[in-house]
């Protein structure tokens, strides 16, 4: 039987840190279905498609070639990692995200990666929609205050220019728009744990899943 790691939570509660993390640990392909949609959301932006153009962004998507390779995330033979982490897509990803085809699509091409191999997934519909049936879930959270400062000291590392309250306030909005969507709104699976990642290094809540995951794959 194949084993499947849900993470879901909102952004910046930690989820792709600890997913790599976790992949390493138990020999899992890491898949970031956030860097999925974000994809999405900048090669619609490069074509000039609004997500309320549904049949050119349905077109768009169907004629997308995505692979992960090393954590990386290659469309149609570009590597987009770099570029889909910036701001213009962070601040445009959760509108395109909020329209059902386009979820339809992704869900039904993370699920097909799901069959092919063993997987830690992160997002925010793993647990209640991609991997309902998986054997381990998991809900990340963190206070927003916090969540944006993780952000902010990630992109700074990376040298993008950007402000604290900016990213605050984008985090805020991100979370009000991906858990009132309609389709597959982010909230914890009724079997998913929930972890509080707000005074919890890294390794500590990596220790706490990994319990989880031992006790069973043991
Ligand atoms: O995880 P990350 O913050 O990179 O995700 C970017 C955005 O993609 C989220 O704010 C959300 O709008 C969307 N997303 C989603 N479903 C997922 C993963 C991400 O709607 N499974």
């Amino acid at each position: 039987m194949r084993i499947a790691v849900a993470v879901d939570g909102p952004a910046g509660a930690g989820k792709s840190t600890i997913a790599k993390i976790l992949a390493k640990r138990f020999n899992l392909m890491y898949i970031d279905t956030g860097a999925m949609y974000r994809g999405v959301t900048l090669l619609s932006r490069r074509n000039n498609i609004s997500p309320d153009n549904i049949e050119s962004l349905c077109n768009l998507v169907k004629s997308l070639e995505m692979h992960f390779l090393e954590n990386r995330l290659i469309i149609n033979g570009e590597d987009v990692s770099e570029e889909i982490r910036k701001p213009e897509i962070s601040n445009n990803v959760s509108l395109y995200a909020a329209v059902p085809e386009v979820r339809e699509l992704l869900v039904h091409l993370q699920k097909e990666m799901s069959k092919k191999y063993d997987v830690v997934m992160d997002g925010r519909d793993i647990g209640t929609v991609v991997l309902f049936d998986a054997p381990f879930k998991f809900y990340l959270t963190a206070s927003p205050e916090i969540r944006a400062k993780r952000r902010y000291d990630e992109l700074i590392e990376k040298n993008v220019d950007v402000e604290y309250n900016s990213i605050l306030q984008d985090i805020i909005k991100r979370d009000f728009i991906d858990t009132t969507r309609k389709v597959n709104p982010l909230k914890k699976a009724e079997d998913a744990i929930e972890i509080d990642t707000s005074n919890l290094t890294i390794t500590q809540v990596v220790d706490k899943m990994s319990e989880y995951i031992k006790k069973v794959t043991d």
